[in-house]
């Protein structure tokens, strides 16, 4: 019955995504046999990307590890958005980038290069694969941004207002179709105009001019007068150049479906014929304590806040696959310290163990839910009932395990050789349960004097929520 594994990675199995253009979960159809190009709305890159932005990297290279396991060749890319993001999608209000320089005492590309080194630095360290993926810059394809509104320009949806360039969204009948978002509902409901010379509601801009009594830091040339492209033109632009008209996979938040991939529909459909991909898929968000991450709530958390707690961000890879990526999930520390403790589990079984042989029922069991839209949770459980499966030797659970996580990328292999409690001798382990009954019962100072001795013998106590950790110097 699982005999099309022994074949595995020469050939295609059958993957099923949720497609929101479609609103259907469809049987997942090249354009290319055997080849998949798939375009991610990557960060604006104007502050530091926080928890819930990395849903969207990871799940993008949860997507590639994915179809080069089942025999595809991938091309990927994830753009950076270092210019034309304003603060609302909806184009009104400062750029992003301008604004955190004026804020910070930086140049623009002080700002932008400094986060996108930081964001790559965070997406090494979730396992993400970034050297299968090209990260291409919005200010590196001005010319070519310029070039695509000529192009709507001559096919007559555009017009200029005071501020800038707008596409005439009432020129182009199917907009909205992604997500259905119903046009006319949404003008009704509209909340007064903030750029009254826009003709409707969903017109967006595609160049938008320098303020006139100041300079930007970064603004260009155009035919129409200088200043800097609209945030949705350069993903159309960015996809066509390096990926063709026509490519595969389109992803993104679902904050994206209604402004912004309705716009790079407008933009790329209008220009080149066609809707330029064929599968549309959007990752829902991730709350903190059940609501919008909000800096002035202080529920904004960044891999910085893991790594200041000691939890090493590939168990926030962990917590995240634990839901399905369409699931709004909610983020806690009690959740993650949870997960930490069952990925320690899961590696520590592992440890000094030698790789065996797959055992080829669970693993296709486990792939069998990774084709079906990623379902990660299952995949994840098909793990934990192998390991109670006392008919499996360790060995080939291990080398089973090795092998789903090709795809699921937490790094197994590497951190099931790594140091962990279990080094940590019993009696000191005793020494920090005291400490931890004594913090319960509030008696600090004695806690204090056991975190004392402890560091005198080379061990260090760190307190995450309930539970603690004791690591050596
Ligand atoms: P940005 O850098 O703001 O352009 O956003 C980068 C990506 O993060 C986009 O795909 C957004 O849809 C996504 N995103 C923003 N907020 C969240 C959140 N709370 N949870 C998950 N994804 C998010
Ligand atoms: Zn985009």
């Amino acid at each position: 019955m699982f005999n099309f594994l022994k074949k595995n990675k020469a050939e295609n199995h059958n993957i099923f995504l949720k497609n929101t253009y479609t609103n259907k979960e469809e049987e997942f159809k090249p354009i290319k046999d055997g080849e998949v190009s798939m375009y991610h709305c990557g960060p604006t890159v104007y502050a530091k990307a926080h928890i819930g932005n990395m849903r969207a990297y990871v799940f993008a290279d949860l997507l590639g590890r994915l179809f080069r396991y089942n025999g595809y060749k991938t091309k990927q890319v994830i753009n950076i958005t270092d210019v034309g993001h304003l603060v609302s999608d909806e184009d009104e209000g400062e750029d992003k980038v301008e604004k955190s320089a004026k804020e910070t005492g930086k140049t623009a590309k002080e700002i932008t290069e400094g986060f996108t080194e930081l964001f790559m630095e965070d997406i090494e360290k979730l396992n993400i694969e970034k050297d299968n993926v090209i990260f291409p810059k919005a200010t590196d394809y001005i010319e070519e941004q310029i070039e695509l509104i000529k192009i709507l320009e001559e096919k007559g949806v555009t017009y200029q207002t005071s501020d800038g360039v707008y596409y005439d969204t009432s020129k182009f009948p199917e907009y909205g179709v992604l997500g259905n978002v119903i046009v006319e509902q949404q003008k009704a409901g509209a909340r007064v105009e903030e750029n009254e010379e826009k003709k409707n509601k969903t017109d967006f801009a595609l160049w938008k001019f320098s303020p006139k009594d100041q300079k930007r830091q970064q603004e260009w040339d155009s035919p129409w007068g200088v200043g800097f492209p609209g945030w949705h033109l350069e993903c159309s632009v960015m996809s066509e150049k390096i990926l063709g008209k026509k490519f595969d996979i389109h992803t993104g938040g679902i904050d994206h479906i209604q402004i912004h991939h309705n716009n790079e529909i407008a933009q790329s459909q209008k220009a080149y014929g066609e809707v330029q991909a064929n599968y549309w898929i959007h990752h829902n968000h991730i709350l903190v304590d059940n609501q919008k991450m909000s800096k002035s709530d202080g529920t904004v958390f960044y891999l910085s806040d893991l790594e200041e707690k000691r939890i090493d961000p590939i168990i926030y890879r962990y917590w995240l696959l634990t839901s399905h990526y369409s699931t709004l999930s909610n983020f806690t520390w009690e959740a993650l310290i949870a997960t930490e403790s069952a990925y320690k589990k899961l590696v520590g079984t592992f440890k000094g163990v030698d790789e065996g042989k797959v055992h080829d029922e669970y693993l296709a069991e486990a792939l069998k839910h990774l084709n079906n839209d990623l379902d990660t949770p299952q995949a994840i459980a098909v793990i934990w009932k192998m390991l109670k499966d006392d008919k499996i030797s360790k060995e080939d659970q291990y080398a089973t395990i090795l092998e789903i996580d090709k795809v699921l990328g937490l790094k197994i292999a590497k951190m099931s050789q790594k140091d962990d409690d279990s080094d940590i001798p019993a009696d000191i382990l005793e020494k920090a349960e005291k400490r931890q009954e004594m913090r319960k019962s509030g008696d600090y100072e004695g806690a204090d004097r056991l975190r004392d001795e402890l560091k005198e013998a080379g061990f260090e106590v760190l307190d995450k929520g309930d539970e603690f950790e004791v690591r050596k110097i």
